[in-house]
């Protein structure tokens, strides 16, 4: 290990630990980390020097009989922007340092790569004033739904059409602030480890569904980046042999089973009424409509086999799904149970817990805001969450 990758390491993972309880003392920090405490000590006062955190007394005693110091996350002190791009919309959320949401909106977006800049400075103006708050962003996370590399490159966005993009070297001007971004599904992976059902999950698997399907490989407290940052693309696990054409220009991808527009148009090759997005597809759903139930039954037994790939290779303790999968759970459930029973291995299949993530329905876009904190905590570094998360001591 480098010294800055350890001090990366330190700094976010102490950083999140005050995130995570309000009013702790730096003698808890170095119990909960293991960190020793020149180092807790100087970290603390480098966050403090920033207005990253504040110090206040605690009634408690120390050892010494000393009133001790509780840390916390300064909620006034600066916003964090997080933008999530998807094929045919752009969110914006506005934060406080302590990942607290404090105002967002969701705008059309045209898929033009051409004038993104302003389309996104826009959109953070509007959002930050929506926010009420004056203080400064200090952070902006944007997420993308395609391969980014550790160098910043947007290297492919299937359903957008977009190759080999500089997207950090266009996108570091859109605000006042230093600029983060990566891939949708590390960024959703970050957001459920910070925010979500993983907090204390040091190994996972993030599966989701959008516009295309996505996610991340959380391997003991690190994102899993591969050669060049680019592993974890679970979308296109090959499901059906010479199956349905996927839009990475392979065939037979879990992505061409599982997305909005591959649910859509199977409804309608079934001789379904044609749908208009996934909350239609949820609303035909819930009424009963047999043709879209039975779409729904069958992308779950499809997405049971890519979990129980997923399970048999990597055993993790937990697999979430979150995006549209999470909405659809009760019509993918069963079926994805019934194909879990009969592919993963029993060994691990019972060590593995599947779930679905309950952030995608309440907060779905705080992913941005991950990538922006865990940029922003690490100090130094590189502007791609894949080439630098490290949240192992938590
Ligand atoms: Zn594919």
């Amino acid at each position: 290990m480098n010294r800055s990758f350890l001090r990366r390491f330190h700094t976010n993972a102490i950083f999140h630990r005050i995130r995570l309880e309000p009013s702790i003392s730096q003698r808890e920090i170095i119990e909960r980390t293991g960190f020793d405490k020149s180092t807790v000590s100087s970290i603390v006062s480098h966050f403090a020097e920033m207005g990253l955190i504040e110090r206040h007394p605690k009634p408690a005693l120390n050892r010494r009989g000393r009133p001790s110091e509780g840390l916390q996350i300064s909620r006034n002190s600066g916003l964090l922007v997080g933008v999530e791009v998807e094929a045919s919309s752009v969110g914006f959320v506005a934060c406080g340092l302590d990942g607290a949401v404090m105002s967002s909106h969701v705008s059309p977006f045209s898929g033009k790569l051409e004038g993104i800049e302003g389309f996104i400075r826009a959109g953070i103006e509007a959002v930050v004033a929506a926010s009420g708050s004056d203080a400064p962003v200090l952070g902006v996370g944007v997420s993308l739904p395609g391969l980014v590399n550790r160098d910043g490159t947007l290297v492919h966005v299937p359903i957008l059409g977009w190759r080999d993009v500089d997207i950090l070297g266009r996108l570091k001007t859109v605000a006042n602030a230093q600029v983060f971004v990566d891939n949708d599904g590390k960024a959703a992976a970050m957001a459920e480890r910070m925010f979500g059902a993983c907090t204390d999950i040091d190994d996972f698997v993030y599966l989701f569904s959008g516009s295309g399907v996505g996610g991340a490989l959380f391997l003991d407290g690190e994102i899993y980046g591969g050669a060049h940052g680019l592993a974890g693309e679970l979308g296109h696990i090959k499901i059906v042999p010479q199956g349905r054409f996927c839009s990475c220009g392979a065939s037979g991808c879990l992505s061409a089973y599982l997305s909005e527009s591959s649910l859509a148009q199977e409804i309608e090759r079934l001789g379904g009424q044609a749908v208009t997005g996934f909350s239609s597809i949820m609303e035909r759903a819930e009424a009963g409509d047999e043709i879209v139930l039975n779409v729904l039954d069958h992308a779950g037994e499809v997405l049971g086999s890519a979990v129980s790939s997923l399970i048999n290779i990597f055993n993790p303790p937990v697999i979430l799904l979150g995006g549209d999968l999470a909405l659809a759970q009760p019509y993918l459930s069963t079926a994805m149970d019934r194909a879990l029973l009969r592919l993963a291995h029993p060994a691990m299949y019972h060590r593995s817990t599947v779930r679905f993530s309950e952030i995608s329905e309440g907060m779905p876009l705080l992913g941005g805001v991950a990538i922006a904190l865990a940029g922003l905590t690490s100090l130094e570094g590189s502007h791609v969450l894949s080439n630098q998360s490290n949240l192992r001591h938590f």
